[in-house]
């Protein structure tokens, strides 16, 4: 990538055009963010509804390997991006013999294999938890007793707490394995947590990289539900070192976009990094109302080639994620005549320093993304406030 994709401009005969690989919510808001500066926007997804389909100028509607669905992608952009690690990455690789493709399908195929992500961690000198790759009988029988009780996850595949079971005996272990359906899996030791964080980088294929400050992250039932993001949210010690960590893993992967890695802070301080997103992050919202640039310009910028600058902070944060738990079940979002189906929308957006993100989705259900809240204020305490008045008003669990 060594030509800037000026926004504006004409590439190849056609105004300079972005792609992104997977409609969901991150396309919508990469959608969102490359068309404010001037780019056009084509997307591929198989889904007529997608979030970001919706709102692209151009939606290629195929299955992500069809060969004429990345031929019209690869016709219409100048370079191309992708929105989840799921993306397949043969696809990346087709894509990336063509076009600038940033991430690059090396980088997405090392996130997309709980295994390889942590040899790589390791690589770095970044302190991972005790852990165990499972792909055969053998290596089962072999699981050190240190690592129980631990939580068995599926290699590959994984989110949102999905493809994962907590075992606390050897029996469970194999049961849980065969639940899984003996696909290639990792136990990990169960951790006591303190905490848990992340930090996001953008990396530029010159190499220049910025980061946003480190997120205090609250997950339930495997998903996460409250990100906060103020001085002394997370101690400066822990942030410190999760920001440096961060740097060198995307280093050593020679990396290009911007890349999320979660952390754990065990009680008694230590930190582990547990997981890494190839992509913007649920985590990094907040940053679209309280950063002088979001995440999503970030990933615009590194794809075009674009100069980087450190994102500032101007306003304390938090973000409460806004599942379908909050709808009625089954309830078509958008419907007005079943009567009251929305949350209280209206003396949410009377609090100060509100922010609404909605994905567009037609339907809720229990633990689907559907969108998010940002809040701002002057101080973290007037954040925190805020944030707990508008959690009350929507139903969500005090944090
Ligand atoms: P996902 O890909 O679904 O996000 P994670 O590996 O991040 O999967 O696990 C989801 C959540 O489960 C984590 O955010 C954390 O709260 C909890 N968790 C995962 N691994 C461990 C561990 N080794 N010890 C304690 N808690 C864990
Ligand atoms: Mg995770």
């Amino acid at each position: 990538m060594s030509r800037a994709i000026l926004p504006g401009s004409m590439v190849n005969g056609q105004p300079a055009t972005l792609g992104v690989m997977g409609g969901g919510q991150l396309g919508r808001m990469f959608v969102h963010a490359a068309q404010a500066m001037g780019y056009f926007t084509a997307v591929l997804d198989p889904d007529a509804a997608s979030p970001a389909g919706r709102v692209s100028h151009h939606h290629i509607q195929t299955d992500y390997l069809d060969e004429q669905g990345l031929a019209q992608l690869m016709q219409r952009c100048a370079a191309i991006t992708t929105e989840f690690e799921n993306v397949p990455a043969p696809a990346l690789m087709t894509l990336g013999a063509h076009r600038p493709v940033a991430p690059a399908s090396e980088s997405v195929a090392i996130a997309q294999d709980r295994a390889a992500e942590k040899a790589h961690f390791v690589r770095c000198g970044v302190p991972v938890a005790p852990h165990a790759v499972i792909e055969t009988a053998e290596q089962l029988g072999a699981v050190g007793d240190d690592l129980l009780p631990g939580i068995l996850k599926t290699s590959r595949m994984g989110y949102d707490g999905k493809g994962q079971i907590r075992v606390k005996t050897r029996e469970a272990l194999a049961a849980a394995w065969g639940q899984l359906k003996n696909v290639p899996c990792v136990l990990e030791k169960m951790l006591p947590l303190q905490a848990e964080c992340s930090v996001i980088v953008a990396r530029g294929a010159d190499g220049q990289m910025v980061n946003f400050p480190v997120q205090l992250n609250l997950h339930r039932d495997g998903i996460l539900a409250v990100t906060s993001v103020y001085e002394g949210a997370v101690p400066a010690d822990q942030a410190a070192q999760a920001v440096a960590a961060t740097r060198a893993i995307a280093e050593g992967l020679n990396y290009v976009g911007v890349l999320c890695v979660e952390f754990f802070i065990l009680e008694g301080g230590q930190l582990v990094v547990n997981e890494m997103a190839p992509r913007p992050h649920n985590s990094g919202h907040y940053t679209m109302n309280a950063c002088d640039q979001s995440q999503f310009e970030l990933q615009v910028r590194t794809l075009a080639g674009l100069p980087l600058t450190q994102p500032r902070q101007h306003s304390p944060a938090i973000m409460l994620n806004l599942l379908g738990d909050l709808w009625p079940e089954d309830t078509p979002v958008m419907s007005i005549s079943k009567g009251p189906t929305s949350p209280a929308w209206s003396q949410v957006l009377a609090l100060p320093g509100t922010h609404l993100h909605l994905y567009g989705k037609l339907s809720a259900r229990p633990g689907r993304k559907m969108g998010h809240l940002n809040i701002t204020g002057a101080t973290p305490e007037a954040v925190r406030a805020t944030a707990l008045q508008a959690a009350a008003l929507l139903g969500i669990e005090a944090f």
